[in-house]
Order: C-alpha cells, then structure tokens, then sequence
C-alpha cells in the first residue's frame, strides 16, 4: 500500500514495500498506516519483537548468561550484528523432538549448566516463537532455576510474534530490568550530580566517550544503560537525579517508569553532531544546576579544537547527497547534524520501525521532494537509493554490500573501529563520510 505524509504536503512520500516510481505521484499521505504487522510473504529488513529485546537491550549487559529458548536459527542474528557485546549467548537449540515432548526440562538444564560454566551475575531467558506457540512455562522454570542457583533468572516473554516490530521487544526488556533497579547496597554514595544514560544503542566505547565527556563537567553517570551497563549499574538507578534519554525509541519506557516509581525525571540528550551534543549539555547542565559559564567554557574549548577540521569537511560535503536507512530514532538524530554541521543534503530516508510520530517528525526536517520509505524490501532500497541520486549511504551494516552492488560509497553509521559520538567522535563521522564519498574506486567502478 502506498501512503502519503503531512496534510498540507503532497511531495512527501511515504511508501509501504512499494514501487518508488508511483509512490511520487500520489498525493495523500496517512501516516496511521505505518508500523503495522508485515505480510506474510513480504520480505522486509525488518527484525522481530525477540531481536529487540536481546539484540538491543539485553546483549550488552555484562557478565550475564544469555539463553536463547529456540531452534538454532533464532540465535543466528546476533553477534555479527552487534560486535560490541559483552555476555556469553547459548541458544537450547530446540528441534522437533523438543516440540512433540517438552523442552521445558532441557532449558532448565542448560539454565543450571550455565549457571555452573560461567558463575554469570545473571541468567536471561528469552522466550522465541516456538516456546511461545507450544505454551512452555518459562515463568515456572526461571523461578525454579533462580531458587536453584540462588542468582537472578530473568524470562523475557519476547516471542517474535508478539509485536508488529522490534519496538515491542523494547519495551518487554525495559520492564523486565526495571524490576532489577532499587536493589543496591545501602552503603552507596549519591552525589547531587548523578545520572543514568539511557538508551545509548551502540556500544561501550560510545558509552565510555558519554560518560567520560560528562565526567568532565563534573557529571557521574551511574549506569549508561545498557551499553555500559552490568547488573549492579542497573540495580543503582534509582539513585540518579535525572535520566537522560538518548534513545527515546528503545528506553523511553524506562525513564517514565522511573520517573513514575522514583519521582526521577528524564530529559532527552542527543551526543551526535555538534549543535545537538552543545546543546544537550547545556540542557543537562540546567538540569542540574551546573554553572552556565562551565558549560559553556567546555563547549568553547571543544568547538575551538575541532574548527579547522569541520570548516574543511564543511566546504567539501556541501551539497552531497545522503541517503539514510537505519531506525526511526537514528534517523531522526541524523538529519539535523548531516544538514546544519556538514552543509549535506537528504537524498532519502528508509526506517524499519517507525511510528506514526516518527515519520511526522521526519517529515518536518527533510525537503519535500524526498523518498521515505516505511519498512522496506532489498529491492525497494535499492531502487530508491538509485533513483534518489544519492553520493552516500549510511546505514547499518546488513545492507552495506547491497549498497556497495550499486556502486554507492557506504558509511556503517553506528561507527567501527572509531566512534561517533562527542565533539571528536562527530569529526570521526565527518572524515568517514567524506573518504567514502572521494574514495577512487568508485570512479573506477563506475567507468
Ligand atoms: S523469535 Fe520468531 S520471528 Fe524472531 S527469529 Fe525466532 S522464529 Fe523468527
């Protein structure tokens, strides 16, 4: 189905595993009709409530055993995906045996197996399609092993089919950890300037950089949640003075939660590019009562060592154009940095997941003429990608060689060996960006 976007708007295009060509001739866009369940049949990039859940929330948290209740191919898409993880990551590998006479009893003896191997801090098990069809008590085992192992055993009720997107999966591990949070020790020391970060979505070294650039202005982070985080990071929380959010998309749930329960309240902060990173530290600044003139002396100094760099980088993607594909939120945090920082312009846009809000929000940044794709197939990114002229891609990795097919620089947005995040991080972008765009081969591909 084809769908189109602001009311007053009739260039904006949002399509739904559609052909691009006749998405720009329609007119009346609806963006309600986003977000919905995929047909089956329709092959899309997107992931499952499950992926969610222990893809983007659970791996990171360190020294955890992460057992995935399922066959062999749930467990598939995961390490490569997310290289930053930090705990071991078992699947009991279900086979149809297991279907006909319960795995209920092979998952509590890997649970206790686990347990013995690797003396985690923790035992998460995720609930799959399979467990969730057939009706295994995952609840019952998990409180049976925990009383056994005398250590947390935490059931995710993420069955793929739960949710229409990996969204669901987010919020099915927020609740799920939040029940870890209020269980520090007494002796704990709060500072007036403690905070949690939440909803990082990249990994350790960003955290790090985060945590580390706050540090600076005098700030403590408890727990960057969950790309830095361990069990007893969670279980502090709730001696921070504010959450910042900053991914509104995976941990929103949290910070509301927390500020429901603990009185805590939450401000979004964006570390990407220079005027969102300026401006969310004087926003956190305010916050917390921080002296303005710290503040801004730590921006002035930062902006100061970049300027040579960013004025070049500047001049040299002025006009370029980018296509990006990511989730709803990264896109969102993108947009502003690639136009006002670097002078870029939006060949298009595709998410996998976003809502109504989203891509209004979305919509609002970008000009008019503009390609927004809503969940799309390999062949509906590749013939928008193509048709919107772009000089780069960013993206996450999964289609970087669908990409490179086209003969099309590619950029892995969440950052590799260097990262992104932070006055410096956003330099390391911009240097990415403008050698993928000027690398020879692609002249020499293309000729
Ligand atoms: S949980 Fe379900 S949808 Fe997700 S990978 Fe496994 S079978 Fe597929």
């Amino acid at each position: 189905m084809l769908y189109n976007t602001e009311e007053n708007c009739n260039k904006n295009i949002l399509i739904e595993n559609r052909d691009t060509s006749k998405a720009k001739r329609q007119h009346d866009i609806d963006t309600s009709s986003c977000c919905k369940y995929t047909q089956p049949g329709n092959s899309t990039e997107r992931l499952c409530t499950f992926h969610g859940c222990r893809v983007v929330i659970g791996n990171q948290i360190k020294n955890v055993v992460h057992l995935v209740h399922s066959p062999i191919g749930c467990a598939y898409y995961s390490w490569d995906y997310r290289s930053q993880s930090y705990g071991y990551g078992f699947t009991t590998g279900i086979q149809e045996r297991d279907i006909i006479f319960d795995s209920e009893e092979k998952l509590y003896d890997a649970i206790l197996k686990a347990s013995e191997e690797f003396n985690p801090d923790a035992i998460f098990v995720y609930e799959t399609c399979i467990p969730g069809l057939i009706g295994n008590d995952l609840q019952g085992i998990t409180k049976k092993a925990s009383e056994e192992i005398e250590i947390p055993v935490i059931y995710f009720d993420c069955a793929g089919f739960k949710g229409a997107t990996q969204n669901e999966g987010h919020k099915i591990a927020n609740r799920q950890l939040f029940e870890i949070i209020g269980n520090g020790k007494e002796e704990f020391h709060s500072t007036p300037y403690d905070v949690n970060v939440i909803g990082g979505g990249s990994s350790v070294k960003e955290a790090k950089i985060i945590e580390n650039m706050l540090s600076k202005i005098g700030i403590r982070v408890l727990c960057s949640f969950t790309d830095n985080a361990t069990i007893d990071k969670i279980r502090v929380m709730d001696r921070a003075k504010i959450n910042i959010v900053h991914c509104t998309k995976s941990s929103m749930y949290l910070a509301k939660m927390m500020y429901k329960e603990y009185g805590i309240p939450y401000i979004k902060g964006n570390f990407f590019g220079i005027e969102n990173c300026s401006m969310s530290l004087r926003n956190i600044g305010k916050a917390l009562n921080i002296d303005k003139d710290k503040i801004e002396n730590f921006i002035a100094e930062n902006l100061e060592r970049i300027k040579e760099k960013l004025e070049l980088y500047r001049e040299n993607l002025k006009g370029k154009r980018v296509f990006i594909s990511h989730g709803a939120q990264r896109v969102l945090n993108y947009i502003d940095p690639l136009k006002n920082d670097l002078n870029m312009d939006i060949a298009g846009v595709a998410t996998y997941f976003g809502n109504e809000k989203n891509y209004k929000e979305i919509l609002k940044k970008i000009p008019k003429e503009t390609v927004v794709l809503d969940n799309p197939n390999s062949y509906e990114l590749e013939r928008a990608i193509v048709e919107s002229n772009a000089d780069v891609v960013i993206s996450d990795n999964h289609i970087r060689y669908l990409v490179h097919k086209l003969g099309v620089p590619f950029v892995y947005g969440r950052g590799g060996k260097k990262s992104y995040i932070g006055f410096d991080g956003f330099i390391n972008f911009a240097d990415e960006v403008h050698g993928a765009i000027n690398s020879k081969i692609w002249k020499l591909l293309n000729n």
